[in-house]
């Protein structure tokens, strides 16, 4: 079967575990060498307010633009075995984790499966995501709206960008 045509891809790094500065390096390596795949551009680290059980550190988070031939669901599977890599135990919703990596979109792919929904359907309401991501494409279209526009509409006070 001929190669697909490559897309642009986009994916949220957050930990808020452990060596977090140490796990979203290793992330972003790890991005880099999947199969198929190039790394575009990386957005600078925020650091932001934990959302879910009282109690936890704050989140260091990022964006990834990648260009790939994988299909959604293949990128799904590599973002959750480099998780793996990295110690991620699941336990509460949106409890602490060393190392979250969520596909948020993967060109202008819709999907509803029961393991990948895309868009990555709490994106636009989310400033700790918005804001790296707008860092890589601030002009890009979703609904009517470009990514900018929607993270002006947000609350920005608990996210910080601390580095580039
Ligand atoms: P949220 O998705 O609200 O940010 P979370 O990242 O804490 O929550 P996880 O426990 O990391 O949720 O993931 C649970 C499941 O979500 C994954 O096993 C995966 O199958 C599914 N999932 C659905 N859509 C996506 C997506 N766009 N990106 C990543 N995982 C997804
Ligand atoms: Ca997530
Ligand atoms: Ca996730």
């Amino acid at each position: 079967m001929a190669t697909p045509p490559p897309v642009v891809a986009y994916v949220a790094l957050g930990s808020n575990l452990g060596d977090r500065h140490g796990h979203l390096a290793a992330a972003f390596a790890a991005l880099e060498k999947l199969p198929g795949t190039r790394l575009l551009a990386r957005s600078g680290l925020y650091e932001t307010a934990p959302v879910g059980p009282p109690g936890q550190q704050d989140y260091l988070n990022a964006a990834a633009e990648l260009s790939t031939t994988l299909e959604p669901l293949e990128l799904l599977d590599h973002l959750l075995s480099i998780e793996q890599t990295r110690g991620r135990i699941r336990r509460e919703r949106w409890g602490p984790r060393t190392l979250d990596l969520d596909l948020l979109l993967h060109g202008d792919r819709r999907v509803s499966d029961p393991r990948l929904t895309l868009p990555h359907p709490a994106m636009l309401t989310r400033a700790f995501v918005l804001a790296p991501l707008c860092e890589l494409s601030p002009a890009l279209l979703l609904d009517g709206a470009t990514l900018a526009a929607r993270l002006e509409s947000l609350d920005r006070s608990g996210v910080r960008r601390i580095a580039s």
